[in-house]
């Protein structure tokens, strides 16, 4: 039986951080689908299309992972989805406390999924989306945060600000 998990998250935008996760992903399950958040009570500064496009451009090639989105509650996802694992990444504690109330959720939700959760490279531990928006808002250097296309992504969204 193949072994699948569910990287799920808003990626707005994708960072080396997230990706570091799906390679370690990628080495303890057979398939991974990188789930885009399409909540619309979040506030997003990509569409979904372009967060998947993001992803795209930076899996493609890898065969074991599947760009996809949901909308809804996650469980509902991973039900018809028929995936047991939900995948979560922890930096520093301060991720503790929103992570484990959020799995915690999951897990009475849905009493046959479990969370799984994977530390980034060092370098990454103090990476974030909303760091990078910040930091690609200012127009400052992001080579050691975003890959080069997510970067252009970038640049073209805040060109003509900060
Ligand atoms: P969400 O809005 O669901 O938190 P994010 O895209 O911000 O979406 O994060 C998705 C997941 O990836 C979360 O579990 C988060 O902790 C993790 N994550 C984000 N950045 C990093 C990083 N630099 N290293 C490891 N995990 C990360």
């Amino acid at each position: 039986m193949s072994r699948l998990a569910v990287y799920p998250g808003s990626f707005d935008p994708v960072t080396r951080g997230h990706l570091d996760l799906i390679v370690r992903t990628c080495r303890l399950f057979d398939r991974v689908i990188v789930a885009v958040s399409n909540n619309p009570s979040k506030k997003h500064i990509f569409s979904v299309n372009d967060r998947i496009r993001m992803l795209d451009d930076n899996l493609k090639g890898n065969k074991q992972v599947e760009v996809d989105t949901f909308s809804g509650l996650l469980v509902d996802y991973l039900h018809a989805r028929k995936a047991h694992v939900i995948i979560r990444g922890l930096r520093a504690v301060s991720d503790m406390d929103y992570e484990f109330q959020m799995a915690s959720m999951n897990r009475s939700l849905y009493p046959d999924v479990e969370t799984v959760f994977l530390m980034p490279d060092e370098r990454y531990t103090y990476l974030s989306s909303s760091m990078v928006r910040e930091v690609a808002r200012m127009g400052a250097t992001l080579d050691a945060f975003v890959t080069p296309s997510v970067r252009q992504t970038l640049k073209r969204k805040y060109k003509g600000q900060g």
